[in-house]
């Protein structure tokens, strides 16, 4: 079986920004399960993973674009700081749920507190990076009609609902 829309395909995975550093990976967790085709994941590696089958191992760097998407700026903002009064001693790195426009949340780190302002950063925490995947794929079955449905595997490595 090859891997293509539809599959619930089931990957190890280690994931490094472009300093070499360890971002994410499945090592001592059980393996990944997605969705192929459905935008489980980022662009880049879902194509990269068409057509592969079980056992194929490979690494690739994505860019960016292909990624988590560029960085920007405007999603930098500097807010007064009394909008913080409800959290005690806000420091930079402390990330908060917020409501974008349309409703959409979105994750929001703090870069910066000053006594008059505090900047948030809502651009992804993987924003601007190049990003390199190192991966195996150890299961692919065809997804469950519920599945489908749902746009997300289910069980083991999915979701769980
Ligand atoms: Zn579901």
């Amino acid at each position: 079986m090859q891997v293509a829309k539809d599959k619930v395909v089931s990957i190890d995975y280690t994931l490094t920004g472009p300093a070499g550093q360890v971002l994410d990976s499945s090592k001592g967790k059980p393996p990944l399960a997605y969705m192929h085709g459905a935008r489980n994941i980022i662009p880049g590696l879902e194509r990269e993973l068409e057509g592969k089958t079980v056992g194929d191992a490979f690494t690739v760097t994505i860019p960016a674009a292909e990624a988590y998407g560029e960085r920007n700026e405007q999603m930098v903002q500097a807010v007064q700081r009394e909008q913080f009064a409800s959290v005690p001693n806000v420091q930079p790195g402390m990330q908060f749920e917020a409501q974008g426009p349309g409703g959409a949340r979105a994750l929001v780190t703090v870069t910066r507190v000053d006594t008059t302002h505090v900047t948030v950063d809502a651009n992804h925490p993987l924003a601007g990076m190049a990003l390199t995947f190192e991966v195996k794929v150890v299961d692919i079955r065809d997804a469950t009609e519920e599945e489908k449905q749902h746009g997300h595997a289910h069980g083991a490595g999915g979701h769980s609902h």
